[in-house]
């Protein structure tokens, strides 16, 4: 890879390249308004409106609370085929570091994961689908609510999203500092892991801190399960599988009172797996551990065990194709497609529980060193157009016109413009 000089190439990219300027408008005033989680008012209407002007088929609102839904139907549908496309909408509840003109206009609100970034690239693939129409079949457009710890895409399944639009498969994208702006990564399997949120309720025998052997203290027996659950991973689960078990905060007692053993003690934290035999088995593990090491000490302990997202796990046909369109886009060598799983979650796997398709991760560069999450974080501009152009040429080539190889250009030329110098840089 080479992130010195980076191109991307084919007629979406160069058509979306155009109204590059409008998209990175739109982009900053997302940026500006972030919502957070079934409040994206504002944004949903944004959405709404960009639709509109675009000329898509139909505008769908209100599914799965503030999400909104677009069809655009292709020169043909005699395909029957249909193909969804996913961008989630919701900001974080942080505080923005930045110093930059489309800074957050709302205090401990920001748009720290570049979801406004993901809504402007499904826009832009909207007004390119809409104006070309070189698909047979039918373009879902899914704008997504609360993927920040609200399961906004689990709200919009059990809305009624898959049956109101059955789609054949379903795309998804988020940027990713760790890799060059221009290169794309996935994988045939799992992409991201499972979340769950582990609490452990300790109860002793509170008392004197003098008199300590009247009491059942739950700081010792916390202690010896913060201990023991180390030994989940790297005892317990085969080395060649993977877990993470994080035990993150711990309550007990009071800083102020340095001479009372409390009665209870409480323990919070996280396990991450890809596979739900992985996930089973920690569970039990970390429920035995629990009871008894709490026993042992004559204490209780009780275990709540919470699954908060499944893991993202693409299905390999449709991983191989995401790639194939990526490698179309921006030539195989920026394409990794084997990129390692990360053990972050993310809630478009409640969508892959559901229907084939893939998650990808498309690179944006860490500049000035901020990661997601981080309140100097801001997502990259440069990269709107070749997100956009990757969701339409998931449709195009998904869904081709009878006689072409993938919208209306075969992809044999779309690659040997890898070459061309009027390829358009993506900076
Ligand atoms: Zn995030
Ligand atoms: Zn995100």
């Amino acid at each position: 890879m080479n992130p010195q000089r980076l191109y991307a190439n084919g007629r979406a990219f160069e058509h979306i390249a155009r109204f590059h300027p409008e998209l990175t408008a739109f982009r900053r005033d997302l940026h500006a308004n972030p919502e957070l989680g079934f409040e994206e008012v504002y944004t949903a209407g944004r959405v709404q409106a960009a639709l509109k002007a675009c000329g898509v088929d139909e505008i769908h609102t209100g599914i799965g609370k503030t999400g909104v839904v677009g069809v655009i139907r292709g020169r043909s549908t005699a395909s029957r085929r249909m193909i969804g496309l996913r961008a989630d909408m919701d900001a974080l509840p942080m505080k923005e570091d930045n110093d930059l003109p489309w800074c957050s206009a709302k205090s401990g609100l920001m748009h720290g994961c570049g979801h406004d970034g993901h809504t402007a690239m499904l826009v832009g693939a909207a007004r390119y689908l809409a104006e070309t129409r070189n698909f047979d079949g039918t373009a879902v457009l899914i704008f997504q609510p609360g993927e920040e710890g609200f399961a906004g895409a689990r709200v919009m399944i059990e809305d009624g999203l898959f049956e109101r639009f059955p789609v054949d498969a379903v795309y998804a994208m988020h940027n990713w500092p760790a890799l060059p702006a221009g290169t794309i990564g996935i994988n045939r399997g799992a992409m991201m892991a499972a979340a769950d949120r582990i609490t452990i309720r300790i109860t002793g025998k509170g008392g004197h801190g003098a008199h300590a052997y009247l009491t059942v203290d739950p700081v010792v027996v916390a202690a010896h399960i913060i201990t023991a659950a180390q030994t989940i991973a790297s005892r317990t689960v085969r080395p060649i599988d993977a877990a993470v078990v994080s035990l993150c905060a711990v309550q007990a007692g009071d800083l102020d009172a340095f001479s009372v053993i409390p009665g209870t003690a409480t323990l919070v934290g996280t396990v991450r797996t890809f596979s739900s035999r992985v996930q089973a088995q920690v569970e039990q593990r970390l429920r035995e551990l629990c009871t008894q090491v709490a026993a042992a000490f004559g204490a209780t302990a009780e275990l709540a065990y919470e699954r908060i997202y499944p893991a993202t796990i693409n299905t390999a046909p449709e991983a191989q194709f995401a790639g194939d369109v990526a490698a179309a886009i921006v030539g195989e060598g920026n394409v990794d497609r084997q990129l390692e799983p990360s053990m972050g979650a993310e809630d478009f796997s409640f969508m892959l529980q559901k229907k084939a398709g893939a998650y990808l991760r498309l690179g944006q560069d860490a500049r000035g060193g901020a990661f997601l999450h981080n309140s100097r974080y801001d997502f990259n501009d440069d990269i709107l157009p070749l997100g956009a152009a990757l969701h339409a040429g998931l449709v195009e080539q998904g869904m081709p016109l009878p006689g072409q190889a993938g919208g209306g250009e075969p992809a044999a030329a779309i690659r040997g413009a890898a070459n061309d110098s009027t390829a358009t840089a993506v900076r």
